[in-house]
């Protein structure tokens, strides 16, 4: 009894001293309502909007932007918003028809603006590409690899150029909140570049030979390049294209060539491809990648910076060893 008093009578004392302890300009008891196109997105948006922002978030947890279907509930949304973060780089490919049925005049802030895309992809076939101009390369090789890779979220440094646009596309839309989020940008980058340290550590840490993997959708090209891993895949840089049987083909062959000792599934994506691929070879499967979307609260990656921890988490464990 005695106990319980000590921790209402503290709770009380708490209570009493937090506001005093608030700083900085109140946030309005109306909060600006805005809409980010997928989870990752959704979660920068949070963290630089704090509590002056209402997010909506129209690909949720697990969900894949790729191959979304609009609802009536999310044209509801971007009509309501006040800004609406997307991605860009041809990643939401339902939005413009989603912007136009919600008549929406709400700017639209493009988290990528300013990134150098990639749009050369790793050659992994480089021993069976026809050398010449063949007209036919293309056709046999079952996906375009020519376009441009949206998945530039998966590496730290451009994370914090979609930090700043996101700080610019609130400012811009709520000008009274600026020195908030700017604040929470800084506050949030300076974790970004905790993150970028612990990543590179941790990925030197693994032998430079063992750091090839397969995935199923060619999602961790900014990754690969940023952090030294060789990263294959079946599918293009969409999930729309289903491998065929000769990329399935083809990967089972390089795994078995290149000794390529692990295959990953992805948060997004029907894991029977790589269960299939690491049946056929010697690899292992080495867990779940979080590729385009966050985890539900409950998972492992519910916000960007435990994605990242859960993905290096999954490659060390598969490949260092
Ligand atoms: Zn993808």
């Amino acid at each position: 009894m005695l106990n319980r008093r000590i921790v209402l009578g503290a709770l009380a004392g708490l209570a009493l001293a937090s506001p005093a302890l608030a700083q900085g300009t109140p946030a309005p008891a109306q909060k600006l309502p805005v809409v980010a196109s997928f989870s990752i997105l959704g979660d920068f948006v949070k963290q630089v909007g704090g509590d002056r922002v209402a997010v909506t978030t129209i690909v949720g947890p697990n969900g894949d932007a790729h191959v979304y279907q609009p609802t009536p509930a999310d044209a509801k949304a971007v009509t309501a918003a006040k800004v609406v973060f997307v991605n860009g780089l041809g990643f939401e490919g339902w939005l413009d028809r989603l912007i136009k049925a919600s008549g929406t005049k709400a700017p639209i802030v493009v988290a990528t603006q300013g990134i150098t895309p990639r749009t050369g992809f790793v050659d992994h076939d480089e021993d069976e590409k026809p050398k010449g101009k063949d007209k036919h390369a293309k056709e046999e090789h079952g996906h375009d690899h020519g376009g441009i890779d949206p998945h530039a979220w998966q590496s730290i440094a451009n994370a914090k150029v979609y930090v700043a646009n996101v700080r610019d596309g609130l400012i811009a839309a709520d000008p009274d909140g600026r020195d908030a989020y700017t604040a929470n940008a800084a506050a949030y980058t300076a974790k970004l570049d905790a993150l970028e340290t612990e990543v590179k550590a941790a990925l030197a840490r693994i032998p430079a030979e063992q750091r090839r993997i397969i995935t199923s959708h060619d999602a961790f090209g900014y990754f690969g390049e940023a952090y030294g891993v060789v990263l294959v895949a079946p599918e293009g840089v969409s999930t729309e294209s289903e491998a065929s049987a000769k990329d399935v083909a083809r990967i089972i062959r390089q795994i078995k060539a290149q000794k390529i000792p692990a295959v990953f599934v992805e948060n997004i994506t029907d894991p029977r491809l790589m269960q299939r691929i690491a049946k056929e070879t010697s690899a292992k499967v080495g867990g779940t990648l979080y590729s385009d979307a966050l985890s539900d609260d409950k998972g492992p990656a519910s916000t960007y910076i435990d994605m990242m921890h859960s993905n290096v988490r999954e490659l060390s464990a598969a490949l260092a060893s």
